[in-house]
């Protein structure tokens, strides 16, 4: 028998995110390996494999495809199928015929891998080289500036590869075949340490030195990958607090990064799925369970740690010479401002924060934050979406082509339709100052540009006051305008497909309603194209408007006035004698004045009061403070909640009263704190089965900031559950503000459909 019959052919499709990730050269590789002949393409659809070998051979090459798969690609499907006998003389990589449809991938930016990290130490050409990088790994959207993904495209450019880099560039076969930003010691990027006047340019000193100042108790300046960062010695509370200082009105809990794994568990619990999420090569920072404490001033009081591990092949050098396990990495700005990553910027501005800055010569494109995690019920969810997370698009089961959402105000992400996909933005940032504002409107342009989008329809937030409206309103193209907690809802139906009725739960901190009060407790029958506002938390004033985010005392004493009259000034709480007397008959006059003293019917407000009723965070200091502190003292063990009241509004009357009684009483704060969560998830199950049964709707769609509530997703997910609900939450988007886009975006195409 000749070898030639017992040969077949095979087409092989493969569906995902297979662009843009160096599958191709991948397949091309492990074909050669197994000795097939044949061709791959990047089709619209995905990538189309043609392979002729033995039956053997074939079937090991497609189990290969999926057990060697490079990281960052992303496989949905592998289908096969017998075709008509073909001949091929080779393997090859078949040139794609379409390359409009190749322009939307562009892959975030990937940690180094373990097969460049033993380079590093093997290579001659790339010994401790901090710029390492295949085609498996490395920067990518930080650095693109436009498509195809072709070096001259992006920011290495400026940089002439040498003949060793070339030629490895050139082989298909070598694993820097086609990697753009390949780089060596000989012909690539380079650091260079600025301490005062002085600067630093081998690469050798630069660590010793960085080392040095760390391990001294100093603050440094890091370039990123996707900006500037400032790290300290996590263990050493004077170093902290002088980064904390120096960092003006920074309240919040500090990013740390960790050695390695195995250090990394020294100091946090690590659930299963919560190391894969740590490990991956998005590599973000996971919100985790504090085991051992780091200084004090790191997470300010939380008994969890925002922890990550090294992803850039400097991190790696850095820390085998650092004799410290854990080092605070916090991002490069002077308060709200966005990241800094330009050298001259960081020279100039963060020279006030650091003693040193540490600078390299590629220029960052697109600016991109690191990533935030956190896990409920075993699965990943989505806090803070940039780095190794954007550009990757949401793919939907409808068309959006030529939408571009405007997102909301807080952490702000936008978002464009090409074709099915959402294409998020990188998290931009709280759009209230100008430079916050720029880089959004610098994005937006890019994103038109990158991802080739012809724009037909734009669509914003109903409140008027958004500089992401303003910036809508201003462009010369159709406009939609939608509710806020309809553009949760539909976020988060986005991203499981749905397209049909279902009860939406919105427990989110703002959110402007069509009676243009501010919506935030919401209970609504809606689709993508509409909503019903089955029910909402009661409306409280909340005196001062936006100062009430800062100052959770305000809303608290609204909450006591509404239930109590002004007698409650007589009841005997902490929390109330420390309130200066003067200041607090302002606020019960402006109350009763109705002096800017918005309605609210927000549950982050209603969180808000009871944090400050406990004297638990009367005072916040960062955006959500108060439910946080309240949430990390709740005793999980305790079931029961406090009494409600549902008629047309949910009154929590009962519920504060009760609270009030059991402090009183001397109860526990960690006691209240758990009762009072209970009592939200009670609530949330009460009106859903009541909407179930006044409907027959089952599913039940969870969204908006306070669904980042640990306490609260993971029991009302299960609750829910049990009784039979089909319960969606967000997963790959946040459920905060951040995630408003893809919500807007679905809701329009929807909208132009009608
Ligand atoms: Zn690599
Ligand atoms: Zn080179
Ligand atoms: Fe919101």
């Amino acid at each position: 028998m000749s070898v030639e019959k017992s040969h077949i052919t095979i087409r092989i499709q493969v569906k995902g995110l297979v662009q843009g990730v160096g599958f191709r050269p991948f397949i091309y590789r492990i074909a050669h390996e197994h000795n097939l002949k044949g061709w791959v393409e990047n089709r619209n659809d995905g990538v189309i494999i043609n392979v002729n070998g033995t039956h053997d051979e074939v079937e090991q090459f497609i189990n290969e495809i999926r057990s060697k798969a490079p990281v960052a690609s992303n496989i949905h499907s592998v289908k096969s199928e017998k075709i008509d006998h073909e001949k091929f003389q080779e393997f090859k990589i078949v040139k794609s015929e379409n390359t409009s449809e190749a322009i939307t991938d562009i892959s975030p930016d990937i940690a180094v891998c373990d097969a460049c990290l033993e380079d590093l130490k093997k290579q001659a050409h790339r010994i401790d080289y901090p710029f390492i990088n295949c085609t498996n790994c490395g920067p990518r959207f930080s650095i693109i500036k436009d498509l195809p993904y072709d070096r001259d495209k992006t920011t290495m450019d400026p940089f002439l590869m040498c003949d060793t880099c070339r030629k490895e560039y050139e082989d298909v076969l070598d694993r820097r075949f086609h990697a753009q930003p390949v780089a060596c010691s000989t012909c690539g990027p380079e650091y260079e340490l600025k301490i005062g006047d002085k600067s630093i340019q081998s690469f050798g000193q630069i660590l010793k030195e960085t080392c040095n100042l760390l391990e001294n108790g100093k603050i440094v300046a890091i370039k990123g990958i996707g900006g500037f960062q400032i790290a300290c010695d996590a263990q050493n509370e004077k170093a902290v607090n002088n980064l904390r200082n120096r960092k003006i009105r920074e309240g919040k809990p500090f990013a740390v990064m960790f050695a390695n794994a195995e250090t990394l568990q020294e100091f946090v619990y690590l659930f299963p799925e919560e190391k894969k999420s740590v490990q991956s090569w998005r590599r973000p920072i996971l919100i985790a369970q504090e085991k051992k404490k780091l200084a004090p001033g790191v997470s300010v009081g939380f008994n969890s740690i925002g922890a990550m591990l090294p992803y850039m092949p400097f991190h790696h050098l850095l820390f085998e010479k650092l004799n410290i396990p854990a080092i605070v990495l916090t991002s490069g700005n002077l308060s709200d401002e966005p990241i800094v990553i330009n050298n001259d910027d960081a020279v100039k501005e963060l020279t006030r924060i650091a003693d040193a800055v540490l600078i390299y010569n590629r220029e960052i494109y697109n600016r991109t934050d690191d990533s935030v995690v956190f896990s409920v019920n075993e699965k990943e969810r989505l806090i803070r979406r940039s780095r190794g997370y954007s550009p990757e698009p949401v793919n939907l089961n409808q068309i959006v082509n030529g939408i571009f959402a405007a997102g909301a105000e807080l952490v702000n992400c936008f978002c464009i339709g090409k074709g099915n996909q959402a294409i998020l933005s990188q998290h931009i940032g709280d759009l209230k100052n100008l430079e916050t504002l720029e880089f959004y409107e610098e994005s937006y342009e890019r994103f038109k540009k990158i991802f080739r989008a012809e724009l037909s329809l734009v669509v914003h937030d109903m409140h008027p006051d958004y500089l992401s409206t303003r910036f809508a309103k201003d462009l010369n193209i159709e406009k939609i305008e939608v509710q806020h907690h309809h553009a949760h809802i539909a976020s988060c139906m986005a991203e499981h497909d749905l397209d049909e009725k279902v009860i939406g739960v919105s427990m989110d901190g703002t959110g402007y309603g069509d009676d243009g009060h501010i919506w935030g407790g919401e209970f609504f029958i809606c689709d993508l194209a509409d909503y019903q506002r089955f029910n909402h938390f009661e409306y409280i004033p909340l005196p001062g408007g936006d100062q009430v985010t800062k100052e959770p005392w305000r809303t608290g004493i609204s909450y006591l006035y509404k239930f109590y009259g002004k007698e409650f000034i007589n009841i005997d709480l902490p929390f109330i004698k420390a309130i200066d007397r003067a200041k607090l008959n302002v606020i019960i006059q402006a109350i009763e004045k109705n002096i800017n003293c918005p309605l609210s019917s927000s549950a982050g407000r209603l969180f808000d009061a009871v944090a400050a009723i406990t004297n638990v965070c009367p005072v916040s200091k960062f955006h959500a403070e108060a439910p946080m502190r309240l949430e990390s003292v709740a005793n999980a063990g305790i079931d029961f909640g406090y009494p409600f009241d549902l008629g047309n509004v949910v009154s929590f009357e009962s519920t504060i009263k009760a609270i009030v009684e059991d402090l009183l009483d001397g109860i526990d704060v960690a006691e209240i704190s758990a009762k009072f969560h209970n009592t939200v998830i009670n609530v949330i199950f009460a009106l859903a089965s009541q909407i179930r049964i006044e409907t027959g709707i089952n599913k039940v769609v969870l969204s908006g900031g306070t669904f980042q509530n640990k306490y609260i997703l993971s029991r009302i997910e299960k609750i829910l559950e049990k009784e039979g609900f089909e319960v969606y939450s967000q997963l790959k988007v946040p459920s905060n503000d951040g995630g408003i886009a893809l919500g807007q975006l679905v809701i329009a195409a929807k909208l132009r459909k009608l």
